[in-house]
């Protein structure tokens, strides 16, 4: 039967619980156990697809074509753990379900109430995770203790451990533990408060994890522990990190998180293994070689808006022992600026996923300024359709040409809504989404990153590249590298006479891992450094 670890969070937001609930799947992992991640938002949205990147930064695709929460991608990024539909719930989601029930009559009459009916929907998805191959199901509670949304979720979870058991179920509390600098000293305070709201509500955490800038002393954490009714060696701290997330699994078996664990789960688990980890947090740490990379935009002021993006990049560093510097520039800037202004002295030049129309000159601008000045580029889903309006105006002489996203009449629509796309009416799930395959053209960029003749990538998007302008692309030298498995839809396309001039429609940062780098990132950073290293000999 599998085990149950609830994770919430306390005191404030953005505590990264996320990540905290990604390096206890891992090190359970690394113990050989099986994981399965889950998060639970409290908001009413069905799922974060219709939101704003600004409102709750970027949305992760999953192959089966959810639109899911950005923790999810530190999910994928730590453990195996393999994630669908069933591992991101909304409030929304949950009250769809509950809703479109009683419309069927499932309630037979009965009034439907937040308990139990919401509950039980709520405990159904925890459930749902907890198959016969699993052995621990970890599942975040978004949001703070005390937020009113969060409610029904903390007493479902709290329901949870008496219908399986509470020695199958584990309560950790994320809080902070703040540094008060006029004080000189670290506040418990907001902790036992945080601890005592969570224990009105019926639950008492069995693990307290605290997030602070400095080491906790061990009087302490015996205030902790006193003051919140929790085991003294079950006072977790977790310090803020200087070089990199992925250290944070490493300091919380230092802390002896894995045991506590195992122990009170009553887990079989094997020795804990580290060595590929701690290697490649190594290599974080101890780089040879340093690249710049310019990361031109829409949403750059917010932190979360490309995260998987920036985490490929990341993880592309690793592969070549190098520290990638992403330098953020907002697409609009380069218009009014100019591209050498900002982009003057990168090494490479990205252009990720958006909507809408607000920065799009910069973007093509940024494009021209790479083809032309032989810098390596990476388009992304939009800085595909970009770099493809970019060289059809530029090369091709079609100064008018567009996307239909754009301008719905141009007479040049290079770029064109899908034919599926155009029947639809609503907005929420109804975007091309998921996982589909594509094949790739021998001795190209492409297949010689992927070393493979068909891959499979996640999607997202509603235009495309227009086949009827294909032939004359491929003519000037713009060719498609990558296809749908009948040839028909563009997923990627290369530029000839180029060091590294490459875009995909679909969306490759969903697949890297710190310890398997995506072949396209890698490559592109590679040039990048190539790039940098002959510039300066
Ligand atoms: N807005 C474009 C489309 O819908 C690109 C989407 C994206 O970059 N994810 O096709």
């Amino acid at each position: 039967m599998a085990k149950h670890i609830f994770v919430t969070g306390g005191v404030v937001s953005s505590l990264g619980k996320g990540l905290t609930c990604a390096s206890i799947g891992m090190i359970l992992e690394q113990r050989g156990l099986r994981v399965r991640l889950q998060k639970f938002d409290p908001y009413i949205n069905v799922d974060p697809g219709t939101m704003s990147p600004y409102q709750h930064g970027e949305v992760y695709v999953l192959n089966d074509g959810s639109e899911t929460d950005l923790d999810l991608g530190h999910y994928e990024r730590f453990t195996h753990a393999p994630l669908t539909k069933d591992c991101n719930y909304t409030t929304g989601k949950i009250y769809l379900s509950v809703i479109q029930k009683e419309r069927e009559g499932y309630y037979e009459g009965k009034t439907v109430q937040v308990i139990p009916h919401v509950t039980d929907e709520i405990k159904a998805a925890v459930g749902r995770l907890a198959t016969d191959d699993v052995d621990v199901v970890i599942a975040e509670i978004g949001g703070t203790v005390g937020d009113i949304e969060g409610l029904p979720f903390l007493e479902a979870i709290r329901q949870f451990a008496l219908d399986v058991g509470r020695e199958n179920c584990l309560y950790i509390h994320l809080t902070l533990v703040p540094y008060l600098k006029a004080a000189a000293e670290l506040k418990t305070k907001p902790t036992q408060h945080s601890v005592g709201a969570l224990r009105q509500i019926g639950i008492q955490p069995d693990i307290l994890i605290c997030r602070t800038e400095v080491s906790i002393s061990s009087d302490d954490k015996d205030k902790i522990a006193l003051f919140c009714n929790v085991e003294r060696k079950a006072v977790i701290e977790e310090r803020d990190k200087q070089f990199s997330i992925y250290e944070v699994p490493l300091s919380l078996v230092e802390h002896g998180l894995d045991d506590i664990l195992v122990k009170r789960l009553g887990l079989r688990a094997a020795p804990l293994d580290l060595s590929q980890w701690s290697e490649m947090v190594d290599r974080i740490m101890n780089p040879k070689h340093e690249v710049r990379i310019a990361v031109v935009g829409k949403y750059m002021k917010h932190r979360d808006s490309y995260k998987s993006v920036y985490e490929s990049l990341d993880h592309a560093g690793i592969a070549h022992r190098a520290r990638v510097l992403v330098v953020r520039v907002e697409a609009e800037e380069v218009s009014a600026r100019g591209a050498e202004a900002l982009l003057g002295g990168v090494d490479g030049i990205l252009v990720p996923g958006g909507f809408g129309m607000r920065g799009i000159e910069g973007k093509i601008e940024a494009i021209r300024f790479a083809r032309t000045n032989q810098i390596p580029f990476f388009g992304i889903c939009l800085g595909m359709q970009c770099a493809v309006i970019e060289f059809a105006r530029s090369i091709l002489g079609l100064d008018e040409a567009n996307s239909t996203e754009f301008d719905k009449t141009t007479d040049h629509p290079v770029i064109a809504l899908m034919e599926n796309q155009r029947s639809v009416q609503q907005l929420g799930g109804t975007m091309r989404l998921g996982a589909w395959p594509c094949m790739l053209a021998p001795d190209r960029l492409a297949r010689r990153a992927y070393g493979a003749e068909q891959i499979s990538e996640r999607h997202r998007h509603r235009y495309e590249f227009n086949n009827e302008y294909r032939k004359a692309f491929e003519q000037h030298g713009l060719i498609a590298t990558g296809t749908s498995a009948d040839g028909v839809i563009v997923e990627i396309v290369e530029l000839r006479n180029h060091p590294w001039f490459l875009a995909v429609q679909f969306h490759p940062e969903f697949q890297s891992k710190p310890t398997r780098a995506h072949p396209l990132f890698r490559d592109f950073v590679g040039a990048a450094l190539q790039r940098r290293e002959t510039s300066r000999a």
